[in-house]
């Protein structure tokens, strides 16, 4: 089965993340005003929180950052495509006997929304594959979703509309769901919209430890949560998102150094509801 990472071309995506960027500043400020929860407490001690996490279950994520992980004690979570899992499944459950999360990707990883309603979504995609986890990994998870391409619409009408037609097709089954840009996660926003999770891709644009190492230093300058996201973790980057596997190593060494929780997303969202 033909691997795919179902990235879109940066034509492609440009648009929705420029929505999304100039949606969450003013709602952040908003959710954080009201629910006034400064200051959580991260354990031990830890000034902020950090969770690698992994799209589209790729070959190269099994065989070059697991092993990285491992070798530093490392938990990440991993959001798969059905699709891509090909002959590899006992090494994806050999990963979730390891520690790490198995999370939902959809089946056919789509990017383009605009097709759906929220039944054919159900239909073709979150039941089925939610099915799929539940049958291979458990059904006792935390039910944590990654959109895919970060797109965040369904169907049609306004960005907002699509996008809360998204959400509710979302929340009846999952936990928590993860989009692709904005700022580092307050714990407080991620209670009142955990459907919301800001995200960022550390190796999108090129190959600079600094951008990983700035957007976690933010977190942790304002106790809050960042979430990074790879694809491919390649020995060369190859292309737009791919990750080398000298980057990725610098990158975990560095965070293994800083004074940051580093957890799957769900022990993470664990936490912040039980802490709040
Ligand atoms: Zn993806």
């Amino acid at each position: 089965m033909p691997i795919q990472s179902g990235r879109p071309s940066r034509g492609e995506i440009e648009p929705t993340r420029r929505r999304l960027l100039a949606a969450l500043p003013a709602l952040s400020v908003l959710i954080a005003g009201s629910a006034g929860a400064q200051g959580i407490a991260w354990p031990g001690g830890a000034r902020g929180a950090v969770s690698l996490t992994y799209d589209d279950a790729l070959n190269s994520q099994l065989d070059n950052a697991v092993p990285q992980l491992a070798a530093r004690g490392l938990r990440g979570t991993f959001f798969l495509t059905e699709e891509n899992i090909g002959d590899r499944l006992a090494d994806w459950q050999a990963v979730a006997r390891a520690g790490h999360e198995i999370a939902d990707h959809t089946v056919h990883h789509p990017c383009d929304l605009r097709g759906y309603s929220p039944a054919r979504f159900e239909r073709l995609e979150l039941a089925p594959m939610e099915r799929f986890l539940d049958q291979n990994f458990g059904a006792s998870r935390l039910r944590t979703f990654a959109y895919p391409c970060g797109y965040i619409g369904m169907g049609s009408g306004a960005p907002a509309d699509r996008h809360a037609r998204y959400i509710r097709t979302l929340s009846p089954t999952i936990s928590a769901a993860r989009t692709t840009a904005g700022p580092p996660n307050d714990p407080a926003r991620v209670l009142a919209e955990p459907l919301r999770l800001q995200a960022f891709e550390p190796t999108e644009e090129r190959t600079d430890p600094l951008l990983a190492f700035r957007y976690v230093r933010e977190a942790a300058r304002r106790g809050h949560w960042a979430i990074l996201v790879f694809h491919e973790v390649l020995p060369q980057r190859v292309g737009e998102g791919d990750t080398s596997i000298a980057l990725h190593g610098e990158i975990l060494d560095w965070i293994g150094r800083q004074p940051v929780w580093c957890a799957p997303m769900g022990a993470v969202l664990g936490h912040i509801r039980q802490d709040a």
